[in-house]
């Protein structure tokens, strides 16, 4: 702490003892040392010495310097007031007004400057053209295209291009942020002078846009013509290896990069630990982490969403702990970073947790928080908890909007789905993607309003402008399978202007076997089995489906095939947390330690349910079973195991969560529709498909599934 108040003590004091002298050039002094001080206090307590002592005109180097205090400290106003005070600008004010206004991100301002010191005929200089160049992307498309082209002109005409590797540096990365890839290829073909810089803007651009492949070649570019990367093109580096999970190069280069000292970088080891994080590789990004002798904010990010991308959510948390623990001030990009990793079993509670810390450290409101918690709460099937968070937010963006749209459509109320969604567009101020669409599609399907949704898909394209995605296509699959209209989804998958895929198949296949549709569902049968030959969940649905039709013998040549083939149906798992302890349960488990218990509710449940109306199906969940299996296993499959021991030790009034592995049986689902209603509990399962809220008698899915 000493070290970093002794330079601004004396900062003040250079400034408090220059502002009681005349001369101007101390003056310009105390300008300087509020700039480097950040304080806007300073810089007008200079501003006011200068107007009170240096009568009658402040000298224009001052004007200069005061333009270039109030560009620094983003004070927009005040900057252009010292400019229009300037009564002789110079290329020196105007660059620092623009390059002000360019890092602030107010590129029109920037940009309106540039053109005035045109028309003032002065010359721009080598650091004017980079800032306007800066500006330009940032403006640019689709308001004013031309704006890049035109600075890139001028900069020719002013002779800094070709030859200005900095004003070339610059101009490549405005063709590249505006998206005219070709002309930032043939510029850096022609540029003459390339530096690590040129290559660096390539290099970063390409991974921005999703183009990592090239980030690598012109890695080797660089190399090749005997250049030196430094930290920004080892960082782009990293990031082309993470976005194409080039675990094997990634791993070389990470032994070249420690052989010349990189990895004592902060920048280069998030980058790392960001690498193998998306690699699967978390225990070397752990390995990194630990060794890192400073770690800022980034880097405790970047440990906790490489946990959270590996489905290690309690480690996660634990590394967030770990950066409070450290001191780390929860920013909203670490906070907003952890709440994406709440999506699991354990996801609400923590959530719930990082939600009461957002809102200690006032940051509840933030666009990304509010959006990650909507996003979460949708996630973890608390809908009402993200309706609140969502209504209440006082703005929204595309992540928002998508998040609450996809809570609706997790628990399948595509009225509500659909209400939000026409919100949205009426908003007009964020336009709808294709994620958008994707999750409107599955609310309508889950939620049964086949016309609505099916209109959507039919005019995406022109009403959005958003050509359908092969997700889309499974969407529409899905929602004609649900309605019994197998044979029209068969159409539109035969129309497909792509491949279909397994979801696309898998949809057809669900829908048939709902609406007993042996034939067809043969058919996306053995699509599927050409697609996806070790899934076990096919070859069970198939045999399932010709079982109930009656045709016993095609099913069990089904099931010797996958025998033969070595297919191991998964076995089916229910998790459930008690107390920050998961329990897992599978079918038949009698390992519990409260095994006794579970049972002697189960059959009291049991005659209760029998008593209210209930017979158990056993039409499919037979069939999945073994043999040798009696009728009486329906009522030891892993989600009624868990629920009996929810309702044991779960105190009433909070609902019942389950997780399973596999899609929630018939029997069960019925069964759960009693238990509701029965002891009067919230049930809440998530499927390896979607949410059930069961409560009264009734399921949120209205049998939809
Ligand atoms: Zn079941
Ligand atoms: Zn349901």
């Amino acid at each position: 702490m000493q070290g970093k108040l002794q330079p601004q003590r004396q900062m003040r004091r250079a400034a408090a003892a220059a502002a009681v002298a005349v001369d101007p050039q101390l003056l310009a002094g105390a300008v300087e040392a509020a700039i480097a001080s950040r304080s806007p206090r300073l810089g007008r307590a200079a501003h006011a010495r200068a107007l009170r002592l240096l009568v009658p005109a402040l000298p224009p180097f001052i004007c200069a310097h005061l333009v270039n205090l109030y560009s620094k400290l983003d004070l927009p106003g005040a900057a252009a007031a010292a400019l229009a005070a300037d009564p002789s600008p110079t290329v020196v004010s105007y660059t620092a007004f623009i390059s002000g206004a360019a890092q602030h991100a107010r590129p029109l301002q920037a940009l309106s400057a540039f053109a005035a010191m045109l028309r003032l005929g002065l010359r721009p200089n080598d650091f004017t053209f980079p800032s306007a160049f800066k500006a330009a992307a940032a403006a640019s498309a689709p308001a004013a295209p031309a704006v890049g082209p035109q600075v890139h002109a001028l900069a020719l005409r002013f002779g800094y291009l070709p030859d200005d590797a900095f004003v070339s540096c610059a101009a490549l990365d405005m063709y590249f942020k505006t998206g005219r890839l070709a002309l930032a290829r043939r510029l850096f073909d022609e540029m003459p002078n390339r530096n690590v810089v040129s290559w660096n803007a390539v290099m970063t651009n390409a991974v921005l846009d999703g183009r990592p492949l090239e980030t690598v070649d012109a890695y080797f570019g660089l190399r090749g013509t005997s250049g030196m990367p430094n930290v920004v093109s080892v960082c782009a580096f990293f990031n082309a290896c993470a976005g194409m999970t080039y675990l094997f190069l990634g791993e070389q280069f990470h032994g070249f990069v420690a052989k010349c000292g990189f990895d004592k970088d902060v920048s280069v080891s998030n980058s790392m630990v960001d690498f193998y994080g998306k690699c699967r590789c978390v225990g070397k990004a752990r390995v990194v982490f630990d060794g890192m002798g400073v770690r800022n904010s980034v880097s405790w990010c970047s440990m906790v969403v490489a946990y959270a991308q590996n489905g290690a959510e309690e480690e996660a948390f634990l590394v967030y702990l770990g950066a409070r623990r450290a001191g780390e001030e929860p920013t909203d990009f670490m906070v907003s970073s952890v709440l994406t990793t709440c999506a699991g079993l354990l996801g609400l509670d923590l959530g719930r947790a990082l939600h009461a810390v957002a809102v200690r450290s006032c940051i509840d409101a933030n666009i990304f928080v509010a959006s990650a918690l909507v996003d979460m709460y949708g996630k973890c099937g608390g809908v009402r908890d993200a309706e609140q968070v969502f209504f209440e937010m006082p703005q929204r963006n595309l992540v928002t909007w998508n998040a609450m749209i996809g809570g609706y459509a997790h628990i399948g109320d595509a009225w509500n789905a659909l209400a939000v969604f026409d919100e949205m567009i009426m908003g007009r101020e964020t336009a709808p993607n294709y994620i958008t669409l994707v999750n409107v599609l599955t609310a309508c399907s889950r939620g049964g309003l086949t016309m609505e949704g099916y209109e959507l898909f039919q005019t995406m394209k022109q009403r959005f402008g958003i050509e359908p995605r092969i997700e889309h296509y499974a969407c529409v699959v899905d929602l004609l399978g649900r309605a019994g209209m197998e044979e029209r989804a068969y159409e539109i998958i035969q129309g497909m202007p792509m491949r279909p895929s397994i979801s696309v198949w898998g949809a057809l296949l669900g829908g048939c076997k709902m609406h007993g549709k042996t034939e067809l569902g043969r058919i996306a049968a053995e699509k599927l089995f050409e697609l996806d030959p070790r899934d076990s969940g096919n070859h069970v649905l198939l045999s399932n489906m010709l079982a109930s039709a009656g045709r016993w013998a095609e099913a069990t040549d089904i099931r010797k095939e996958m025998k033969n083939v070595g297919i191991k149906k998964d076995p089916g798992r229910s998790w459930i947390t008690w107390k920050n302890v998961v329990h897992v349960f599978q079918a038949k488990d009698t390992t519990h330690e409260m095994n006794s218990e579970i049972q002697a509710l189960l059959a009291k449940l049991k005659g209760q349910m029998q008593a209210a109306g209930y017979m158990p199906d056993t039409q499919y969940a037979l069939y999945d079973l073994e043999e040798e299996e009696k009728e009486s296993e329906v009522f030891q499959h892993s989600e009624k195991l868990a629920l009996a021991f929810g309702l044991i030790c779960i105190p009433p009034g909070v609902p019942i969560r389950i997780m399973k592995n596999l899609r929630i049986c018939v029997d069960c689902h019925r069964a759960f529709k009693f238990i509701s209603g029965i002891v009067g509990r919230e049930i809440i399962v998530r499927d390896n498909n979607m949410f059930h809220h069961f409560k009264d008698y009734e399921c949120s899915c209205k049998d939809y599934w």
